[in-house]
Parts: structure tokens; sequence; C-alpha cells
């Protein structure tokens, strides 16, 4: 993969040279951020840049008297525009030589990172990360492309000859692109969960609509400024924004879309795959959902680093990651020690304004993220549950101005309690007690999702037990950085299993990319 930097930062680490730039840079960009925010962003459609009647603001969760911008209200005939727009684009891009497309998708990783101070901090402004979470994304936006770009080029553009071509025959597959796809984007994740979709589905030689949640317009509107003012033919990408019952309906299940990649909750995606199945022919609908992802802590764990993996991933972006640990399975043997330790870490966390240096944890995203937090703790308590650690909503300054709440520990819930089952998408995990790694087992695959999981054990045999029970598409032994969460590009393919993804091939894997083509098989005689 190229890499034009000696530092690397990722989701788990911050390391290599020139932490002090990379602070410096951060704070001359939260500093000048502000003089860019309020702006009209407009619609990409083609050529284009298109306004609707309507506009809607949004406003940072990090200090709710900021206006970040304000953003088209799109109409179902804006996707209608900029799908035709896709279209007409097509043959042109389709058919330039995949070395082109390859080149030219390596220049929009390329424009990311010359972007990345910027992005971060709109990043950290818009969803409330901290900052090794915006420039880990950024990054990572970049690492995707590459890392495409560097599969087409180990598959040769996906042309393959087959046995039996000889003189008198040539026998070739060939994956070819689908079309105009749909890429549906979350509020977790907006840069690189739009970046690497896009890039995938450009650098096959498709062409795309993107879509943003309402909820993080800015990132991805920024994202696609610099995508579009990269080297592509006009149509090849394109932006669209506004609601989920008119912009995101018609972008997912309207006429005229080839493919869809929808990052989202499993209600929403099961609900979209529903509406899907009625089409006049199938397409590829590539969901990645929700989670529930479990850690389990066994006997013979070494329990600090337990404490600290689960801790890294129960609260990292205040549990608002699809791979976020929200539940726990520790051996009664070691239940109290590591109850302890994970208690005692939690309590240093300092939550705050998330674009400060020493900060680690910003708001959640949004009333209603605290509204489920409130009566999540109260359903807790009124079924038995004990509040270990956290419940509470912080007042006063900026926290008056944003919902900032405590990272929470429950403990003493029923096994078959609903916190074990539901995603609820914030900095609160559940602890329950086992005897063993069967029981442990079979109550972490006892819920509908299949994304993340993760095993702290000292015990090979159980390790390996792990790796082969465990129904989860993407999985950890003894991860202190992450319990359940923090992958990479070209490093740890992400995707899930059963409830949680539709396809069962991880995004940044070996296998993503044939996704977003269709083989066709060739005979020539001559
Ligand atoms: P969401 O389901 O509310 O929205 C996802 C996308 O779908 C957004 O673009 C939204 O605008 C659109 N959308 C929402 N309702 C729609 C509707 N009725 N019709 C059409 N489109 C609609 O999800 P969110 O709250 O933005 O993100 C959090 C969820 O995403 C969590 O469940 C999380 O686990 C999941 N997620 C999964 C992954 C993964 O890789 N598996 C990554 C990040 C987030």
């Amino acid at each position: 993969m190229r890499q034009t930097t000696a530092m690397k930062i990722t989701y788990a680490t911050l390391s290599g040279e020139g932490l002090d730039e990379v602070h410096a840079a951060l704070d001359a960009a939260v500093e000048s951020a502000p003089g860019s925010f309020g702006r009209e962003h407009p619609m990409i459609i083609g050529e284009d840049r298109v306004v609707a009647d309507e506009q809607f603001e949004d406003r940072s969760p990090v200090d709710d008297r900021i206006v970040l911008g304000r953003f088209q209200s799109g109409t179902v005939e804006h996707v209608q525009n900029a799908v035709a727009a896709a279209r007409r684009a097509l043959p042109e891009w389709s058919l330039l030589p995949w070395q082109e497309r390859v080149a030219r998708m390596r220049g929009v990783a390329e424009a990311i990172r010359e972007h990345r101070w910027e992005l971060s901090v709109i990043l950290g402004y818009e969803v409330g990360k901290n900052r090794l979470e915006c420039v880990g994304e950024v990054e990572e936006c970049s690492d995707f492309l590459d890392y495409y770009c560097d599969r087409m080029e180990e598959h040769l553009g996906f042309v393959t000859p087959m046995d039996g071509s000889g003189d008198e025959q040539m026998n070739l597959s060939v994956l070819r692109p689908y079309g105009v796809w749909a890429v549906l984007s979350p509020f977790n994740f907006p840069m690189a969960l739009t970046a690497g979709p896009v890039g995938a589905a450009l650098v096959t030689g498709n062409t795309v609509v993107a879509k943003p949640s309402p909820i993080t317009p800015l990132a991805v509107a920024r994202l696609a400024e610099i995508i579009a003012g990269c080297d592509l033919p006009p149509g090849v990408f394109n932006l669209v924004t506004g609601g989920n019952d008119t912009v995101s309906h018609e972008l997912a299940v309207g006429a005229g879309i080839d493919g869809v990649v929808f990052t989202g909750s499993y209600a929403v995606g099961m609900q979209l795959m529903h509406q899907d199945a009625d089409r006049a022919f199938p397409r590829p609908f590539i969901a990645e959902m929700g989670g529930k992802n479990p850690a389990l802590v066994m006997r013979s764990a070494d329990l600090d680093k337990a404490a600290d993996g689960v801790k890294a991933s129960a609260f990292g972006l205040q549990g608002q990651k699809c791979s976020a640990c929200s539940r726990v399975y520790v051996d009664g043997s070691v239940r109290e020690a590591f109850t302890e330790a994970l208690v005692e870490k939690t309590l240093d966390i300092r939550v705050g304004n998330p674009l400060e240096k020493d900060v680690w944890l910003g708001p959640v995203i949004s009333e209603t993220a605290f509204e489920r937090y409130r009566s999540a703790i109260a359903q807790a308590v009124k079924d038995g549950g004990r509040i270990l650690t956290g419940g509470e909503r912080l007042s006063g300054g900026l926290f008056d101005h944003g919902f900032y709440v405590e990272p929470t520990v429950i403990d003493d819930l029923p096994l078959d309690h609903e916190l074990f089952h539901t995603e609820l998408f914030l900095p609160i995990t559940v602890i329950g007690e086992v005897d063993g790694l069967p029981q442990a087992l079979d109550l972490a695959n006892g819920t509908e999702y299949g994304l993340t999981a993760g095993i702290f054990s000292e015990d090979e045999s159980e390790i390996q037990a792990f790796f082969d029970g465990i129904q989860a598409g993407t999985i950890y032994a003894n991860r202190r950085a992450g319990a359940t969460a923090g992958a990479w590009p070209g490093i740890n393919p992400f995707g899930g299993w059963k409830g949680s993804a539709s396809t069962g091939a991880g995004a940044g894997g070996p296998h993503y990319l044939q996704q977003f083509m269709r083989e066709q098989s060739r005979v020539r005689v001559f």
C-alpha cells in the first residue's frame, strides 16, 4: 500500500514521529474551522452545484450554539437527476482502461490526505470524535482507496485467462461493473463509510450517487467537494442530501440504481432489503448493519489487558461504533477482579470537548440518543441491575450545550435481559457471569447480530475454540487496544455475519471489491 507520510494514525494507535506536529496542525485547524462554518452547501449533480427549495440546518453535538452549515433538502426529483447524471457518465468511465481509473482514484486518496487536518476537525465538531478518532477516520478514507487500487493491480483488472485457451479459442473471465451505485452512510463514520464504498464502486468502473445521514452532512459534503475536485468526469460521482423518507428512500429503493451500499442500523437495513426484494430482478444490496458485540473474559485471562480492551471498545466514540463492546461475559472465578479493574479504568476517562488534546470522550450524538441512555439506565435499575459506575448526564459549562454522559458499567442483570441483546449505541456495557467458555459462546452467539467479538484467555485451546465457535465476522483475541473494535483496510477486513451484514465479505479485505462487479465469461473462437 502506498503511504506518503512516515507517521501512521489508526483508531488504535498514534505512533511514529511527529506527534507534536500532529497536535499543532490540529490546534490550528480547530481554531480556523469555525470561520468556514455556517455556509450553505449545494448538492453535486453531474457538473452542476444544485440548491433545493428548502434547506436544513446542522448543529454541532459538541456545542449546540455552533451552526455547522445549511444543507439542501433534496427531493425525489433531485435523486432521479443525480441517477441520470451517473448513468450518462457510465459508458466513458466504465470503458476507461482500469489502470487509468486506478491512477485517478489514487489521486483522490492523495487529495483527501492533503486535506486531512481540515477534514479531521470537521469530524470532531460534527460527530463529537476525539482527535485520534478524527485523524484515524480521514486516514482510513485514503487507505481504503489505496487498498482497493492495490487489489485492482493485484488482479490485473480482474481479467482472468481460463483453461482451454489456445490458437483456436480464447476463454476469459472478466469482472465488469454493475452500473450506478447508491452509497448511504451512517452518522458515526460519515467519511470513511462514504469514501470506502465510493472508492470500491468507482475503481471497478461503476458510477455513484452518495448520500450522507442528515445528522452528518458536512463531513460528507466536504469529502464530496474534494472527490469532485479530482480528475473524474462529471457525473461519475454525485452527492444528494436530504431526509430519510424522501431522498434516502428513493436512493435505496427507487428505480435506476444497479447496486446499493447501505451502512446503518439493522432495523433500517432489513426494511430496505425487504422492499428491495419486490424489484423485477435482483441487484446487489450490500448492507453493513449493527452489532451487539461481546467480550469473553476467561479464567486464565490477563485481567489488566481485558479491562483495557473492554474499556477501549465499550466507550470509544461514546459507544457509538458498530463494533462497540456492549456486553461482557466473564468467568465467575475472575468476575470480581475484572469488574473492579474495569470500573477503576472507567473512572479515569475524561469527558469533555473532544477537540481538546487530552479529552477521550465527547457528547452522544443527539437528544434521542440521550433519551435512549436515560431509559436504558432506568430499565436496568428497575430490573435489578447495579450501576457500578456512570449512569448520569454531565452538566455545567459546555456540558449544558450538548448531551455529555458518563460511561456506564452495569452488573447483575439476568443473562436474558434485553440489554444483553439490544444494540444501544451508547457508552453502556453490561456484565454477565458465566461458567466457562461453552456457556460464554452460547450466550455470545444468542443474538441476531454477528459483527465483532473478542476473547481474553491465556489458554491456546480456548482461543482456538472461540475462533471456531463464535458467529461473528471480525474477531479478536487478547487485544488491549480494543476488545472488539479497531479494524484497518488491508490489515483487518471488517464485516459481519447473520443480522450484521448481507454479504459476508469484509470492507477493506480481499473479497470486498469483487462485489461491485459481475462476471462475464467470454468465449472467442478464431
Ligand atoms: P441509520 O440506520 O439511522 O441510518 C443509516 C443511513 O440510512 C443514513 O444514511 C440514513 O440517512 C439512512 N436512512 C435512515 N432511515 C432510512 C429510511 N427509512 N430509508 C432509507 N434510508 C434511511 O443508522 P445511523 O444511526 O446513522 O448509524 C448507526 C447504525 O449504523 C448502528 O446500528 C451501527 O451499528 C451501524 N453501523 C454499522 C457499520 C458496519 O460496518 N456494520 C458501521 C457503522 C455503523
